[in-house]
């Protein structure tokens, strides 16, 4: 478990493709250094470190409670209490920037939970990911093409109130939602949460798409196996920190293990 956090990444052709994104700088990687974050008095998160480079997925994992949600919240700009650390995109400093700059600097995040509006349709859903460019309506109808390429059952279900599709299909919304706001890099929180295991695997073919065109990825997923399958490198955080990181080859779990269930759930795993 030696490698240095997104060294050795080859940069990714962004030439083609249905997920293909357009790139808004020449911005090859997001850094995260010393975050903290938390919220009030309460910190939960202490020093976390990780980067992501162009086309490359990353997994954050750990236990319950080890702070992955509010770290990447926190990234994303959103802050319940002083946060410290720095953010970069490429050499833009973006440490303690509101959400609306993370987004128009390139950053997108699906939060855990799918926080999309049920009582709306689909495409009302899709359209409020672009609101950071909303006057620009050629580039918002290319995107939703881009987004119902991806995702064809969001074309097909248009008109659709949000409410009544199941899990999957919410998960697909709030990951095309995302990508209306043009992100060359996305936080991914949860993404197989109440999701029928053949609609994971769809949205992890698509996800792996998108990242073949181009787009960085950080990934928490609760399944461990599931995110070292997915990712080039991985995270692990414990009580608001990185504990370890590496490659994620499938031995990697014999380290992941004891930190994230403890050492009485390691033989159960
Ligand atoms: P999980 O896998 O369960 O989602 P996590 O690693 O994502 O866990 P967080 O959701 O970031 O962890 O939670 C970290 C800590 O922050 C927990 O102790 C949690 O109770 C606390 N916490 C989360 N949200 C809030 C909040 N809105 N107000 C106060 N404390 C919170």
């Amino acid at each position: 478990m030696t490698t240095v956090p997104g060294q050795s990444t080859p940069q990714p052709s962004l030439a083609g493709g249905p997920g293909q994104r357009v790139p808004q700088n020449d911005a090859t990687n997001l850094r995260i250094d010393h975050l903290t974050a938390g919220y009030g008095r309460v910190q939960v998160v202490s020093d976390f470190t990780a980067r992501v480079e162009q086309g490359e997925v990353v997994s954050l994992v750990g236990r319950n409670g080890a702070g992955k949600t509010t770290a990447l919240a926190a990234v994303a700009g959103l802050r319940y209490a002083p946060a410290g650390g720095t953010v970069y995109i490429g050499d833009k400093n973006l440490s303690g920037a509101s959400p609306n700059t993370m987004v128009t600097s390139g950053l997108g995040l699906v939060p855990e939970g799918r926080r999309i509006f049920k009582e709306m349709t689909v495409l009302e859903n899709l359209r409020l990911g672009a609101y950071t460019h909303r006057r620009q309506r050629k580039l918002i109808e290319d995107d939703l093409d881009r987004v119902h390429e991806l995702f064809p059952i969001l074309a097909e279900f248009s008109k659709r109130e949000v409410g009544g599709l199941s899990g999957g299909q919410q998960q697909m919304i709030a990951i095309g939602q995302a990508l209306m706001g043009r992100p060359q890099f996305l936080l991914l929180d949860e993404p197989a949460s109440g999701v029928a295991p053949v609609l994971v695997d769809e949205i992890y073919d698509r996800l792996h798409q998108l990242v073949e065109g181009g787009l960085g990825l950080i990934l928490v997923d609760q399944s461990i196996e599931r995110a070292l399958e997915h990712s080039s490198r991985f995270y692990v955080m414990d009580s608001g920190t990185n504990v370890l990181f590496g490659d994620s080859s499938p031995a990697a779990i014999e380290d992941i293990n004891p930190i994230v269930l403890g050492s009485e759930g390691v033989g159960a795993a």
